[in-house]
């Protein structure tokens, strides 16, 4: 039997009155994922828990079949296994933006989505004067690099509250700094790293340039390892996963799943669809199960573009969705479940908690009657499941 978990991120939405009250997946042409829910099973899941923030890592830690609540730490030790840092039981990973700040607020959480290079070269400038034994700071992708603290979760550093940069532009830096037992010694590193980059020659060749320069780090989303039981231990599978997102390829590496980079695929609305589709199957071939994730539904939801979200939402449909089925129909043992990982309304141009629609096809599933894959068709469903970690058992193992 092969398994194949299709996600588009952030494709639930919301009826929109400048489309005439539907939503973007009333109104995409996706025949594919209509089939799907037609001739297989429709149903509701809540894949984000009460009280917890929406985000893909909770939402596609749930569609794994993990319960969030339990084992969801932080993204810093996700974007640590991505990396290749192997976090001891002890140790916590903070995400470590490079941020432009000035007059004591925050202008941009990304410096300019400064490049990795700059920023690597600016990452071992902090190394050299703020790392030790204890701190040990990492480059990434970007902005997006991290900062080890060894041993951190015996002072307590694992439970401070930090803000994400993201949520504070424009504000003030001193009133949204760490809080809790030890944030003095990181609220220190973040203060020391202005007189380490503020005039550091990459910075004022980006100013000279006018771009926004990376003069302080911004540490959060930090967390110990979370001591996640394998996918094959939990389901008996083996298994891969497909995602041009850091964070999804850092917890496939956790749950001991493959890892496939596909040329081209970009997180973005121009990712290679096809590309995805072709490593999914190949995969297939020696493997149980495997998990593709497609970000630009939810890009297109984050910048309140209804047309490129329908886009987003026909390509996977076409290109992804459709290259599957049009295979496995050859095939008698198989089972296909499509969904987005949660919701990403363009009115919010941001993530929820909603309840969410799959639809899964294949091999013991019984059809059920709907009139295709959206939002009010699963409305009427009743299969509905509560806690999101349970959905993929029964995709798995079937009700019995
Ligand atoms: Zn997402």
């Amino acid at each position: 039997m092969k398994y194949i978990v299709l996600v588009a991120d952030g494709m639930a939405d919301y009826p929109l009155k400048e489309l005439d009250g539907r939503t973007p997946l009333e109104v995409a042409r996706k025949s594919n994922m209509d089939f799907i829910a037609r001739y297989g099973m429709l149903g509701r899941v809540k894949t984000i828990p009460d009280k917890v923030v929406p985000g893909s890592d909770v939402a596609n830690i749930s569609i794994l079949g993990y319960d969030p609540q339990q084992f969801y730490t932080g993204r810093g030790p996700l974007e640590a296994a991505n990396l290749g840092i192997d976090l001891k039981e002890d140790d916590v990973a903070f995400r470590c933006n490079f941020i432009t700040a000035a007059d004591n607020k925050l202008l941009d959480y990304s410096a300019g989505h400064i490049g990795s290079r700059e920023a690597a070269t600016l990452i071992e400038a902090i190394n050299k004067n703020l790392g030790s034994k204890y701190f040990r700071f990492y480059p990434g992708v970007s902005y997006r690099n991290l900062m080890v603290a060894v041993g951190g979760s015996r002072d307590n550093l694992d439970s401070l509250k930090c803000k994400p940069p993201h949520d504070i532009i424009g504000q003030e830096l001193d009133k949204n700094l760490p809080v809790g037992e030890g944030a003095d010694i990181i609220i220190e590193l973040m203060q020391q790293s202005v007189g380490i980059l503020q005039n550091h020659e990459i910075n004022l060749v980006r100013i000279d340039l006018k771009e926004n320069p990376a003069n302080m780090i911004w540490l959060w989303g930090q967390g110990k390892k979370p001591a996640m039981p394998s996918f094959h231990d939990k389901y008996g599978l083996s298994g891969s996963v497909i995602s041009a997102v850091d964070l999804l390829k850092g917890l496939g590496r956790i749950l001991g799943l493959e890892v496939i980079n596909v040329p081209g695929a970009t997180g973005y609305y121009d990712t290679n669809y096809q590309g995805k589709a072709k490593a999914a199957l190949e995969s297939l071939e020696d493997k149980d199960f495997v998990f593709v994730h497609v970000e630009a539904p939810d890009e297109a939801g984050h910048n309140g573009d209804i047309q490129e979200k329908i886009i987003a939402i026909e390509r996977f449909d076409q290109f992804i969705v459709g290259a599957v089925l049009e295979e496995f129909k050859k095939k008698k043992d198989f089972r296909v479940l499509v969904m987005p990982d949660h919701a990403t309304p363009i009115a919010l141009k941001t993530h929820s908690s909603d309840v969410i629609p799959f639809a899964i096809y294949g091999k013991d599933i019984a059809a059920g009657n709907s009139g295709g894959y959206n939002e009010k068709e699963a409305l009427k469903s009743s299969f509905y499941f509560d806690k999101g970690h349970e959905l993929i058992n029964y995709f798995i193992k079937g009700l019995n």
